[in-house]
């Protein structure tokens, strides 16, 4: 603990304007992590020009290094280009909205046409699929597996005329009551003409509310040509960017995102038709730059610390006055943040190390140390002190734990007293961030 409280106390003091070689240093790795990432070189190229241009004399956050600061401005920066919110499918006020899927073969569409079938009846609604890709048969048996597993219809004419099928379907639908209709289409290997001639036939003649570009994660710098393809011939409404569950580091979102404009809806996390995702771009700038969650933490911590709160405990620390309610106070906060699990987890390094049963046992410390410290007296909490052996057992019979337990807290907080006395600020107005073990 007491390491931590000094690095935060050192950050502190690193306070002023971001400086030019802070600010090299940062895109050095911010570059790597993008082309590391798959994100296309002209779009990162481009992106690492205007973000350091916004960085250049920006003030440095109290709680951060100059370096993160910019690693902070990238993600933000990064975060906004990608859509600062979560987009939502068109829904037309006519009946019914028409979905039509498209993109390169193997992309996902079929599996993606099924999974929002399956997001779509758990809204309540009853959509219906349609199989558009006729030129192998097995690709309207698949489409039919999947339609099945997530209870919805799956309208097919055999290997006969798409857009004659698509346009078929939507009488189906309006005569039954489907709504929304999902054309799941065909797709090539690569693009060509007489692919992107037979979607626009259907478009013209179904006019889609909602055209979704599938796009294969794990395509990387591939990916800006299909998208600028399939925008340029289609005009795409928005883009379901697939396998995001392996170590894709998902640069395409970036890349697909900056050539057409266009929002990523969705993202598919595995085969499964549960692993449909809606897409969040702050998690998604997080996972290009790959450095775990650690700004959400950080964030988070920003945002969560009452600053009023922490003004109080500086106060207090100065005045030698922290006690027990203080120390709750602090709990609260920590509390606050998330589970500790999540929050422990945001910490790169310990993802995917931490057993559950640490965290577990944590989370139970945590609650039987505030279970403790509401069992005492206002006076118990100021003057610790006081606690004498008949205190110690009303207190652990009141919150359900053993002396001992009453101990080991009490004398947790006497050292934490003792280091705080040393950290304490001597003079200045400087407001000190508290850490928590
Ligand atoms: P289509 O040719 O565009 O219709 O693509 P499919 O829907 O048939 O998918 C091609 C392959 O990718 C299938 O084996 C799917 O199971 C697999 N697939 C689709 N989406 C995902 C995903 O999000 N994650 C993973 N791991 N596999 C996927
Ligand atoms: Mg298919």
């Amino acid at each position: 603990l007491s390491e931590k409280l000094n690095q935060a106390f050192k950050r502190l003091r690193s306070k002023g304007r971001l400086k030019e070689e802070d600010i090299k240093e940062a895109m050095r790795e911010v570059r790597l992590a993008l082309l590391e990432a798959d994100v296309n070189f002209k779009v990162a190229r481009d992106f690492v020009k205007a973000v350091t241009e916004k960085a250049v004399g920006k003030e440095v956050l109290e709680s951060l290094t100059p370096a993160q600061q910019v690693i902070k401005i990238v993600r933000d920066e990064m975060t906004e280009l990608m859509g600062s919110t979560n987009a939502r499918i068109n829904f037309s006020s006519k009946k019914p909205t028409i979905i039509m899927m498209c993109g390169l073969q193997g992309s996902g569409k079929t599996t993606h046409s099924a999974k929002l079938a399956r997001h779509f009846r758990q809204e309540g609604k009853r959509p219906l699929l349609v199989a558009c890709d006729v030129y192998r048969p097995a690709a309207i048996e698949q489409l039919k597996v999947v339609g099945a597993k997530v209870e919805t219809p799956v309208f097919e004419m055999g290997q006969g005329d798409p857009v004659k099928i698509a346009e078929e379907s939507l009488k189906y639908a309006k005569d039954y009551g489907y709504d929304p209709v999902i054309l799941d289409t065909a797709g090539r290997l690569h693009i060509d003409e007489e692919l992107m001639n037979e979607l626009r036939a259907i478009k013209a003649r179904v006019q889609p509310h909602e055209i979704l570009l599938v796009v294969d994660a794990m395509v990387g710098q591939d990916s800006v040509n299909v998208a600028s393809s399939f925008d340029e011939a289609l005009g795409i409404d928005g883009v379901i960017l697939t396998k995001l569950d392996g170590d894709t580091r998902g640069g395409a979102a970036l890349s697909v995102r900056a050539v057409t404009g266009k929002p990523i809806k969705f993202v598919g996390t595995g085969e499964k038709l549960e692993d449909l995702e809606p897409f969040y771009p702050d998690r998604m700038a997080s996972r290009i730059l790959g450095m775990g969650d650690v700004l959400t933490l950080i964030e988070k911590a920003q945002t969560e610390m009452d600053e009023k709160a922490a003004i109080k405990t500086a106060q207090r620390l100065k005045e030698n006055k922290f006690d027990m309610t203080d120390l709750l106070e602090q709990m609260k906060q920590v509390k606050n943040m998330g589970p500790l699990s999540q929050v422990l987890g945001m910490i790169p390094g310990l993802q995917g190390k931490l057993r559950d049963e640490d965290t577990q046992r944590g989370e139970r410390e945590l609650q039987r140390m505030e279970a403790i410290i509401n069992s005492m007296t206002l006076r118990e909490r100021e003057r610790p002190d006081i606690i004498n052996p008949s205190r110690k057992r009303r207190i652990a019979a009141g919150s359900g734990t053993s002396v001992e337990e009453v101990n080991r807290l009490l004398k947790q907080f006497r050292q934490m007293q003792q280091m705080m006395k040393q950290l304490a600020p001597k003079k200045g107005k400087r407001r000190p961030r508290m850490g928590f073990p």
